[in-house]
């Protein structure tokens, strides 16, 4: 029988030495060793399955790396050193110069400098959709398609705004033109939601976030088809963005506990986003599984629980923004998310003060976008501290 989530995080695990160890120990080796040369031959032909190097392979990310393909219900996986590497080996991987990319427009921003600064060195060029209109329909994103489209790429719930995007759409339009769905899940985590079962030809995940869940070690992921992995795989381990062992060591330990510290980081968010929406000084709140969400149906087809993460609109504007920000007493002003400790970002004035206000506009930054990634601290110390915070 096929076993359940919880018990796959818990129960994969690498061989056991002849120390008989409960938990799985620290491999911390650059390379292996051979018993012969015909065994060192065999090995390097890929005769048979063998450790060589740990830029290639290595115990633990092994282990990370076959509880990630099982919970997403992949044929296999390379991990990486942080998400971005996952993204960028990808891309380089599977695409050559000349090749087309269509995106949506909101995406994690290195992905986002990745499309616009380092792909076009290379002749390869992105085309957006915007998910912020209901326009984000089959007709729009198939009008982007051209005869070098190569892959379709997107992020959901995307970053800040926490929009959904249509997977069962994306998969049927990949397959009608033949292109490969690339899903970055790092928001939903598998727990959550998996890309595969609407045709996700690769998913990649940043496990930086809620996959290590503890703000303590960065990595990367990607799990997928068999051939395309093959591809990433190689392309990987001679371009050497591999993750170390200590870091697959730590998050493979840190899935043990995947299930059950979503599903309280959810319930939190919920309660949180039910706060917000109650609150005179909020013009409106943006997650998932409130009714309220522009593709709260959707959300609910797809994903399991509504994620971690809150998006508000402060009334007032960037300064109210900026006050909000300025009078928390407990929760954190961080670059991170999905950390135990609740993080607070203010992207207008912030993150991405950058950009001009059009552009931010274009992917659902306003000026009083306020997002919080909600942790597991008690709800009741969140929910006074947004409360203080949004009174002063
Ligand atoms: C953080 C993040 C990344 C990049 O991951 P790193 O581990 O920081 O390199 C990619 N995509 C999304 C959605 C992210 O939140």
């Amino acid at each position: 029988m096929k076993k359940h989530f919880e018990t796959e995080a818990i129960r994969k695990q690498t061989e056991r030495s002849q120390f008989n160890e409960h938990s799985t120990p620290l491999y911390l080796t650059s390379s292996f060793i051979f018993d012969d040369a015909e065994d060192m031959r065999t090995s390097f032909a890929e005769e048979k399955e063998k450790n060589l190097y740990s830029r290639f392979s290595n115990p633990n990310t092994s282990e990370f790396i076959d509880k990630i393909v099982a919970m997403e219900g992949a044929e296999s996986g390379y991990a990486f050193a942080t998400g971005m590497a996952a993204i960028f080996s990808t891309f380089g991987a599977l695409l050559n110069s000349g090749d087309h990319i269509v995106s949506c427009r909101s995406v994690f921003g290195s992905t986002h400098t990745l499309f616009t600064k380092y792909l076009p060195k290379w002749n390869i060029e992105t085309s957006y959709f915007n998910v912020n209109n209901p326009e984000a329909s089959k007709e729009t994103i198939e009008t982007l398609i051209q005869p070098n489209t190569k892959i379709l790429y997107a992020e959901t719930p995307t970053n800040p705004a926490v929009d959904v995007l249509d997977l069962e759409l994306l998969g049927e339009i990949a397959k009608k033109h033949n292109i490969l769905l690339v899903v970055d899940n790092c928001f939903a985590t598998p727990y959550l939601l998996n890309p595969i079962k609407y045709g996700a030809d690769i998913v990649v995940h940043s496990a930086t976030k809620l996959i290590d869940g503890q703000g303590r070690v960065l990595g990367g992921v990607a799990v997928g088809k068999k051939h395309l992995i093959r591809e990433i795989y190689l392309f990987s381990r001679n371009t050497g963005p591999a993750m170390s062992p200590f870091n697959a060591w730590v998050l493979s330990k840190s899935l043990e506990t995947l299930a059950v510290r979503v599903e309280k980081h959810c319930e939190n968010a919920l309660k949180v986003a039910e706060f917000l929406e109650s609150q005179q000084k909020v013009n409106h709140v943006k997650y998932p599984f409130l009714k309220s969400h522009p593709q709260y149906k959707i959300a609910k087809k797809q994903m399991k629980l509504g994620g971690n993460i809150v998006a508000f609109e402060i009334a007032g504007g960037i300064d109210a923004g900026r006050n909000f920000l300025n009078n928390l007493k407990m929760c954190s002003l961080s670059a991170n998310l999905g950390d135990t400790r609740t993080i607070v970002t203010h992207p207008a004035f912030t993150t991405h003060s950058k950009l001009s206000e059009s552009d931010r506009l274009e992917v659902g930054i306003t000026d009083g976008l306020v997002r919080i990634s909600v942790g597991l601290e008690h709800i009741d110390d969140i929910i006074n501290d947004l409360k203080n915070a949004l009174n002063s």
